[in-house]
């Protein structure tokens, strides 16, 4: 497994793959590895020939007050991980190599981003656009493995490669998540015992309102009020958001046709968790 520091060397590993014809993947990704960017690289394999992880924790999507400075971090054991893992090339620049002095160009896509967690996240998605579009230049990559547990940031992606006509493929990849259901996340290391066992009550009252739907409810506003109340029982969590979005344009729905998207963003003392559900009326 090759680890490299540099956007050139990047481009030049990745132009090397191409020239002989090899299909090329990027991860991204913001270190403090876990099952679930592990089932990432996996799918990546089943994409393209070779793999590359990047692993950035990226300044521009955290908020003022946000997480940033005590963000995990552990390169060491991420680059173990993905070395049994068989993975190619770790891409982890310093920052100045992803935001070399002086710059001044964003990307920033509207209107997906206006809600869910850009509501209460000013600047959050205009951050992650910007990196992934850098991410994709040095990368070079045929195609980009995205997990759906963000889904509004898979969906925002998409948007960007899109709009901006990207010859790259964005592949979305299912949710891993824990025994007891809560989705695996690098923030969920800062939950105490307790509220790690509230934190089950996240994908539980997903699931129960996924059943709800396919034995018939159709109103979001009683399924929302259902979700809101299982999660206030839990005393360390204090409720973001919960919607029913369509799952094209994230537009709130009033009531399921067929799919939609439910999606929550739970705060805690030291972790703000999100996590989604599809339902589906059949
Ligand atoms: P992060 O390091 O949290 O920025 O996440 C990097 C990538 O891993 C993103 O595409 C996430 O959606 C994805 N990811 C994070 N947690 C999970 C999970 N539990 N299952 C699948 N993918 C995930």
């Amino acid at each position: 497994m090759q680890r490299i520091e540099r956007v050139r060397e990047l481009q030049a590993w990745s132009d090397g793959v191409r020239a002989a014809g090899g299909r090329v993947a990027l991860v991204p990704t913001m270190g403090a590895l876990h099952p679930g960017h592990l089932s990432l690289v996996r799918h990546a394999y089943r994409c393209a020939d070779r793999v590359i992880v990047s692993i950035f924790v990226n300044p521009t999507q955290f908020g003022a007050g946000e997480d940033f400075s005590f963000y995990p971090r552990d390169l060491e054991r991420d680059c173990e991980l993905l070395r049994e893992l068989g993975t190619d090339v770790v891409f982890a620049p310093p920052v100045k190599e992803v935001y070399p002095e002086g710059w001044s160009t964003w990307v920033e896509v509207e209107g997906l981003t206006g809600g869910l967690c850009g509501r209460n996240r000013p600047g959050h998605f205009r951050g992650v656009t910007t990196v992934v579009a850098r991410l994709f230049h040095a990368a070079k990559p045929h195609v980009a493995v995205f997990g759906e547990k963000d889904y509004q940031q898979l969906a925002v992606i998409r948007r960007m490669a899109r709009d901006l006509l990207l010859d790259v493929e964005i592949e979305g990849a299912p949710t891993v998540r824990e025994p007891d259901g809560l989705a695996m996340s690098s923030r969920n290391r800062n939950l105490s015992e307790e509220e790690r066992l509230q934190a089950r009550a996240l994908h539980a009252a997903l699931r129960e309102a996924a059943l709800s739907v396919r034995a018939g409810e159709r109103r979001s506003a009683v399924l929302i009020e259902s979700v809101r109340r299982q999660i206030a029982e839990q005393p360390a969590a204090c409720v973001d958001y919960v919607e029913i979005v369509d799952p094209d344009t994230l537009d709130p729905v009033a009531s399921i046709v067929r799919r939609a998207v439910l999606a929550v963003a739970v705060r805690f003392p030291k972790a703000r968790l999100i996590d989604n559900a599809l339902l589906e009326t059949a």
